[in-house]
């Protein structure tokens, strides 16, 4: 087994018992593929890795299912039980965990849950994300490398961006060209493409939709995929031809709110100080209430995971987070602007992975 999965799986059980649980149960998802390198589908047959504080890694597997999970990275440190069809999966877990109270994935299937909990009788069951939120909040060298490149590629998408036509498009023609602009980047899928043109940019997260975009428009594009199994997620808001002196007003605001968050970012730091850092300087501006969301998530395997910037979190920063710094203000029926990279805290403070210019730009 890699050296990698090896510290995975040791970490996330120290971090089971530091939590005084049972055991961690990990079901098919970003979790598994985190801790194993093992990635099958999420299906109705029970694929579930325990880990359980002095003993070590087991994983109940179909058995139609065991030669992939055999040849996946981390199967030589892992015990595989296999069950067949006719057999009660629940029961096979049953007889694994005992007695206690265990996290679990928290996008296991509700029908897997409630398998486990009728099978087992002294066991209780508690989202992971209650128990061990930071099992991939901290990335290594090689995440942030793919990181990176997975920030750059999308910031290049976004400079194709804007040499295309918007002005008499659907939102949703734009769309596509952005997706074709990811892939052609070097994104292997494309997750999002949020094109919101007018009055739907004030709206923070509508997606693309029919209407057509006029001269004068702001445009607010959040869009993002993934490359290496890694997240992109940037936000930047263009407008048709010249923009009106309110919408400088207000963009001007934004930038200076997020890069305000940005220089909040250090070890030690607690997540919340971070949305506080940017929703002062758009309280001062007057335009407080029209923040309306948090100011940032943490981004890896998954776009939105922990760390959660968001007002009152007291998770302190450490260095190799990565999260998006993503404020905004939106005027209903008129327009809305946001400006969102993602970021990495170091040793000493942050450094931005998007590089896309965030002064205001203009589209035709
Ligand atoms: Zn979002
Ligand atoms: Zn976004
Ligand atoms: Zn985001």
């Amino acid at each position: 087994m890699s050296d990698r999965y090896a510290f995975r799986l040791a970490r996330a059980t120290l971090a089971a018992e530091e939590a005084g649980i049972a055991g961690l149960l990990v079901t098919p998802g970003p979790d598994l593929l985190y801790l194993t390198g093992y990635a099958p589908l999420p299906l109705e047959r029970l694929t579930l890795l325990v880990l359980a504080p002095g003993r070590d890694p087991v994983m109940l597997v179909p058995v139609l299912e065991r030669p992939a999970a055999v040849a996946s990275p981390a199967a030589e440190g892992i015990e595989l039980l296999a069950w067949s069809d006719g057999e009660d999966a629940y029961e096979a877990a049953a007889r694994l965990l005992g007695a206690g109270r265990f996290a679990i994935t928290d996008q296991t299937w509700a029908s897997h849950v409630l398998g486990l909990q009728r099978a087992t009788e002294s066991c209780s069951f508690v989202p992971a994300s209650a128990v061990v939120p930071l099992l991939r909040a901290v990335k290594d060298e090689r995440e942030l490398e793919l990181l990176t490149a997975v920030a750059r590629a999308a910031d290049s998408a976004f400079g194709d961006i804007l040499g295309a036509p918007f002005a008499g498009r659907s939102e949703s023609d734009v769309a596509a060209d952005l997706a074709e602009a990811l892939r052609r980047r070097g994104h292997e899928s494309v997750d999002f493409t949020i094109v919101g043109s007018g009055p739907n940019a004030a709206s923070s997260h509508h997606e693309a939709g029919e209407r057509v975009i006029g001269d004068g428009d702001a445009v607010v594009l959040d869009f993002g995929g993934r490359a290496g199994g890694y997240c992109s997620d940037i936000t930047r808001t263009v407008t048709v031809g010249e923009p009106a002196a309110e919408f400088l007003k207000v963009y001007d605001v934004v930038r200076r709110a997020q890069q305000a968050a940005f220089e909040a970012v250090r070890p030690g730091v607690p997540a919340g100080e971070v949305d506080r850092a940017a929703r002062e300087v758009i309280e001062a501006a007057g335009y407080g209430d029209r923040f309306i969301h948090r100011t940032g998530h943490g981004i890896g395997l998954e776009v939105h995971e922990a760390p959660y910037i968001v007002a009152g979190d007291a998770t302190p920063l450490r260095p190799g987070m990565t999260f998006s710094i993503e404020p905004g203000i939106y005027l209903p029926g008129r327009f809305g602007v946001r400006i969102e990279d993602i970021v990495a805290v170091t040793p000493d403070g942050a450094v931005r992975l998007n590089e896309a210019t965030r002064d205001p730009c203009t589209v035709a």
